[in-house]
């Protein structure tokens, strides 16, 4: 297929440049991660989430203007229904170099191969815990073999670099930063370690006593193993420091410790279609709206991607335990 030419890419008032989708296909999920939703969060009704179609007409508009990454998330993307389907025509979209997903792994084992043949590229896995009990206490809902037994069925379907992504709280599973490294390594796997960030209140826990900052998951590291420092980034939030003699690189995302904004690559879209310009600011455009009012309409919906582009704020505003400043939960996001 031919490769359409480019368009000028889609520059922020920053200068940022803007390479990097992440498409929330769904607010559903099957766990109540302590962190992320309560057990009682209620959910966009279907009319309101955009259709397969939708986000195959925005998320080719980006490409369009430039983004060569799209990241599937969610909720929990392989809850909705097809969502393989539209990952096949999503990694199809001429001038888009990665698709790839994240997911909780519960359903991972029965819909990796079909992953893979869609043209996934990468697969990150939550996985704060390897103890069943603990497990099901974070998640409150789920299995850790289901997940342990999808992340087995995706290297056997031929995932490399597979990354896990842990939220470590303290009094919960601090002392799991080793063995989940040890985990990884096991696997010539890669893990990020992310700061719990105050997206809507959660009612398990007081954020300020459960935080537990990466520059601690640091130091207990560096008990154990050789950090060799990278200067690899992904123009995200995470700094990676390299496992010696191993091929396991360990990210930290710390929105609190480290500011990670000047580098800011990424925009989301929620599932119903809202383009978030920063994970911690509310600053948004409605591009559902754009893609029902004017259907087809591919001109006026990359105007209104561009313009956006706008509205990008410099930076987060993240304060260790205070109140949200953030209403929307990650999985209503797009973690
Ligand atoms: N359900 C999928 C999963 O869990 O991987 C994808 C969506 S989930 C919202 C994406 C990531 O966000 C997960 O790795 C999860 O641990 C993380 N997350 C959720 N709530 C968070 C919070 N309040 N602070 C930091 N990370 C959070
Ligand atoms: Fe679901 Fe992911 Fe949120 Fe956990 S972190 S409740 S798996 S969306």
């Amino acid at each position: 297929m031919q490769v359409p030419a480019r368009r000028p890419g889609l520059i922020d008032r920053y200068g940022r440049e803007i390479t990097y989708l992440r498409i929330s296909v769904t607010d559903r999920c099957d766990y109540r991660c302590v962190y992320c939703m309560d057990p009682d969060t209620r959910f966009v009704p279907r009319s309101q989430v955009l259709s397969f179609e939708e986000v195959l007409t925005i998320g080719a508009a980006f490409v369009r203007l430039g983004v060569s990454k799209i990241r599937v998330t969610g909720g929990e993307p392989l809850m909705r229904k097809d969502i393989v389907s539209l990952l096949g025509r999503l990694s199809k979209l001429p001038g888009l170099d990665e698709l790839v997903l994240t997911t909780n792994g519960s359903q991972l084992a029965r819909h990796a191969a079909g992953l893979k043949a869609a043209g996934v590229r990468r697969l990150n896995v939550s996985l704060d815990t390897l103890d069943a009990a603990r497990f099901r206490a974070i998640t409150r809902t789920g299995d850790l073999a289901d997940v342990l037994d999808g992340i087995e069925t995706a290297r056997a379907a031929g995932f490399e670099r597979m990354k896990i992504n842990s939220v470590i709280l303290e009094n919960r599973n601090e002392d799991e930063v080793v063995p989940l490294v040890r985990y990884a390594i096991a696997r010539g796997m890669d893990i990020a370690f992310i700061e719990e960030m105050p997206l809507g209140e959660v009612s398990d826990h007081d954020r300020a006593e459960s935080f537990y900052s990466n520059d601690r998951i640091r130091a207990d590291l560096e008990r154990t193993f050789e950090l060799v420092p990278t200067l690899e980034t992904t123009g995200g939030p995470s700094r990676y420091v390299r496992i010696a003699g191993t091929a396991t690189r360990v990210g930290f995302i710390s929105p609190h410790s480290h500011n990670f904004c000047g580098d800011c690559n990424r925009v989301r879209l929620t599932a119903e279609g809202r383009l978030l310009l920063c994970l911690g600011q509310e600053h948004s455009a409605d591009l559902r709206e754009v893609v029902r009012t004017h259907p087809g309409d591919t001109v006026r919906l990359e105007a209104a991607i561009r313009a956006a582009m706008d509205l990008k704020p410099h930076g987060h505003d993240f304060v260790v335990g205070a109140k949200p400043l953030i209403f929307r939960r990650m999985n209503a996001t797009g973690g």
